[in-house]
């Protein structure tokens, strides 16, 4: 497995998730990397964010292709054809989120659909910490643990 590694931009688009979102709905969208050979990692580079056709719930969201994909597409084109398809991200009212059933089944459904890097990568924003996952074998990993205000 790769290590993870997230960019500074993200971190803060993450802390601004948790200072001004409400979770009193969820909200989501895709995450974009990139392999960084000098260090031999994986950066988290960018997050997209809900478009108008995607279904925000208390306590599920569902992503719709439109509008990501042109995310994607620009990205991908921006970026030299080094920024792919990492992910899927959502938030939890929780401070410490956990995924739920519904996420875990998600999750291994696409991961083995894409195959953009040797893992996809599942975030989860709750209010105090958000946490990333892999799924590894068919098992979800947690690979990476972050807590913005102690940051
Ligand atoms: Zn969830």
């Amino acid at each position: 497995m790769r290590k993870l590694m997230l960019n500074m931009d993200v971190k803060e688009k993450i802390k601004s998730i948790q200072s001004e979102h409400t979770f009193k709905k969820e909200i989501g969208g895709i995450l974009v990397g990139a392999y960084d050979a000098e260090i031999e990692c994986l950066r988290l580079t960018d997050m997209s964010f809900p478009c108008p056709r995607d279904q925000q719930f208390r306590f599920s969201f569902f992503r719709k292709t439109d509008g990501h994909q042109e995310i994607m597409d620009q990205l991908w084109e921006e970026s030299g054809h080094t920024k792919a398809y990492l992910g899927e991200w959502h938030t939890h009212d929780q401070d410490t989120p956990i995924p739920s059933v519904v996420d875990s089944k998600n999750w291994k459904r696409i991961s083995k659909r894409n195959h953009n890097f040797e893992e996809c990568y599942f975030m989860i924003i709750g209010r105090i910490e958000f946490i990333i996952w892999a799924v590894v074998n068919n098992d979800i990993i947690e690979i990476y643990r972050g807590n913005c205000n102690a940051e």
